[in-house]
């Protein structure tokens, strides 16, 4: 851990104030983090749009409110990401700064403002009140590093990458033309994209602390571009009674999920979930919806209400004696189940560390910007899983989806795949367990949190 300056000698309770962007993706590994520090005696205060205030309830982190300048609606009502992200920046600097006034004169005052690494204007409202900033990457370190090389100016945009001549970078695997974020290939695709992943950078070597969501035994062999790594999204018994993450911005349908899986045999049932962001198309959702009514295997697929109208109209029915179709559910408590099987997913950084975690094999249908990585990885380099192929057009048949599910849950592979799967699970709980490599880096930082003077 990179501790710069300022150290004291007077060890207190120190108060970090965590801020992610407010997303599912970004809220769960940050506040995770923040009930890992809580529970090594740390105060610990989430702070998230107003809009978003209301979703998170975790034991042990108390949630403040800040604002985006949407506070009925959060990131709808901006006219585009563009937008948003400066509206965020303008409202959020004044009222982050004016959280850490209000506590500057309480007995917990704030020590260090854990800021998601799409915000670096934080580390300014942390060195106007004088206190420690710290970046939170919520993507792979690998993901990270190709970023950071744009960002050096070592990788020129756009990225040209075909399958025969790949993308070489040291320390990873050669990377084809699938395997690359597209916003590197195509940077006029998603330019407010774009930009935010590269300002993640603009001033990272003045932070105090950076932590990636990944850990060393993982990815410790990525070039160190972005720090140390430390896991936040473990569920098995690390934090006493701590059955989840404690935010949901959809309603999550447990009881219905569980009492359904209770009725499947062991490791039977096929999970599948597209995360919070990605809208398939509608020839996507059928191809996939296809594959379900012509194949035996049982799923429960979250289907988001607005994604809902992309479901051929006689799936349902076919399927019901197979299927569960939820808006939401508890995604950790899903694949802890032992019914479950497999993870049909879209490859964000979060399902993939999960999955990866609660050692359930993988099919991967990766949709856009890091899950194109995520997935190659998932496959070639961890053997947890393999990776649908697209059609010409770009679509993955129904076909080819029954083909992975059933080189997952009963092919040839199986086997292999879920040693492989038995074997990170080992590791991830290594690294948070007492002594393991996250751990120590914890411990890190909260010594280095403690012994800060303001
Ligand atoms: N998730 C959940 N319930 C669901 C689907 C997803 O709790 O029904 C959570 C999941 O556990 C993960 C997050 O939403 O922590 C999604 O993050 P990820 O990085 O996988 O994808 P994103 O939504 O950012 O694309």
């Amino acid at each position: 851990i990179a501790r710069k300056s300022r150290n004291g000698r007077q060890t207190r309770t120190a108060h970090i104030v965590v801020l992610p962007y407010p997303g599912q993706g970004h809220i769960n590994p940050l506040l995770q983090f923040a009930k890992s520090l809580a529970s090594k005696g740390v105060k610990a205060t989430i702070a998230t749009t107003r809009y978003t205030v209301k979703s998170i309830h975790a034991a042990g982190v108390a949630v403040e409110g800040i604002s985006d300048g949407f506070d009925q609606g959060g990131f709808t009502q901006a006219q585009d990401e563009d937008a948003y992200l400066k509206s965020f920046k303008e409202n959020g600097t004044r009222t982050l700064s004016q959280l850490v006034h209000k506590y500057q004169e309480t007995s917990f005052p704030i020590t260090c403002i854990i800021y998601d690494s799409f915000f670096p204007w934080a580390l300014d409202v942390a060195r106007k009140h004088g206190i420690l900033g710290a970046s939170f990457f919520t993507n792979s370190a690998v993901v990270c590093a190709i970023f950071c090389h744009i960002h050096n100016g070592t990788l020129a945009l756009p990225v040209n990458v075909e399958d025969e001549e790949p993308l070489v970078l040291a320390g990873l695997p050669p990377l084809k033309a699938c395997d690359v974020p597209g916003f590197i290939k195509e940077p006029e695709s998603y330019p407010a994209y774009l930009a935010m992943k590269l300002s993640q950078f603009s001033n990272l070597d003045k932070a105090d602390f950076v932590f990636c969501n990944s850990f060393q035994e993982l990815e410790g062999k990525v070039p160190k571009l972005v720090g140390p790594m430390v896991p936040s999204y473990y569920l098995d018994g690390r934090i006493e009674g701590d059955k989840g993450y404690g935010a949901s911005l959809w309603k999550p349908l447990n009881d219905h999920c569980a009492k359904w899986l209770a009725t499947r045999p062991p490791k039977s049932v096929a999970y599948i979930s597209f995360g919070s962001m990605v809208k398939l198309t509608s020839k996507q959702t059928e191809e996939i919806a296809y594959a379900l009514m012509r194949g035996n295997t049982h799923f429960l697929w979250v289907v988001r209400d607005s994604e809902r109208h992309k479901l051929p109209s006689q799936f349902l029915e076919a399927t019901e004696h197979r299927g569960l179709i939820v808006s939401w559910c508890n995604q950790l408590e899903v694949l802890a189940n032992g019914a479950v099987g497999c993870f049909v997913t879209h490859c964000g950084w979060n399902s993939t560390v999960e999955g990866l975690s609660l050692g359930v094999p993988m099919v991967a249908i990766p949709q856009w910007s890091d899950q194109m990585t995520d997935a190659k990885f998932i496959e070639e380099v961890w053997g947890l899983g393999v990776r649908c192929r697209e059609d010409e057009f770009g679509v993955v048949r129904s076909e080819e989806v029954l083909f992975c599910l059933k080189e997952v849950l009963e092919g040839e592979k199986c086997e292999v795949i879920r040693r492989n799967a038995r074997k990170w699970r080992v590791l991830a709980i290594r690294a948070v367990g007492e002594g393991g490599s996250s751990d120590k880096c914890i411990n890190e930082f909260v010594t280095n949190l403690k012994i800060f003077k303001h």
